[in-house]
């Protein structure tokens, strides 16, 4: 099993379905352009769904679907520098780079890494807390003016 893909749309389905969700056009369509964008915010999925013409949604429905997709564990979401909730379609643990000039996430995949960090962190005491995770982005900007994005 690959364990670095996010679920595709069949999975998806069963995804929803485990949680007692129908998998209406405007989730699929979420989830579509997600996989697609793979970080997102809820401007940038409804443009993308806009684009398609796959299902009526507004900004706020879509908001809505991530959110709660979020909330259930289905995404995972980020906050960027510029203040904007993204939403990732990639719940494995992965690092991030974090574009500060054009906001874009990346995902860095570094499983040598990751369990170094684990590794590490068995050992790592917070009094009073149990520790669940680490969450880490590298930041930096492009190095040549004109830069595009992909
Ligand atoms: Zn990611």
């Amino acid at each position: 099993m690959n364990t670095h893909k996010c679920p595709n749309i069949e999975e998806f389905k069963a995804i929803l379905k485990k949680h007692d969700l129908k998998a209406t056009p405007q989730r699929l369509a979420v989830h579509e352009a997600m996989m697609g964008l793979g970080h997102a915010s809820a401007d940038m999925v409804t443009e993308a769904i806009k684009e398609k013409g796959t299902a009526k949604v507004t900004v706020a429905s879509v908001y809505n679907i991530l959110t709660h997709l979020a909330m259930l564990g289905v995404y995972h979401y980020r906050l960027s520098a510029n203040n904007k909730m993204y939403f990732d379609v990639n719940t494995f643990k992965h690092l991030h780079f974090y574009d500060q000039m054009n906001h874009v996430f990346r995902d860095v995949i570094d499983d040598e890494l990751v369990s170094l960090i684990e590794s590490h962190l068995s050992r790592k005491r917070v009094k009073g807390y149990k520790i669940e995770g680490f969450d880490i982005q590298l930041v930096g900007r492009p190095t040549r003016k004109k830069y595009t994005i992909g």
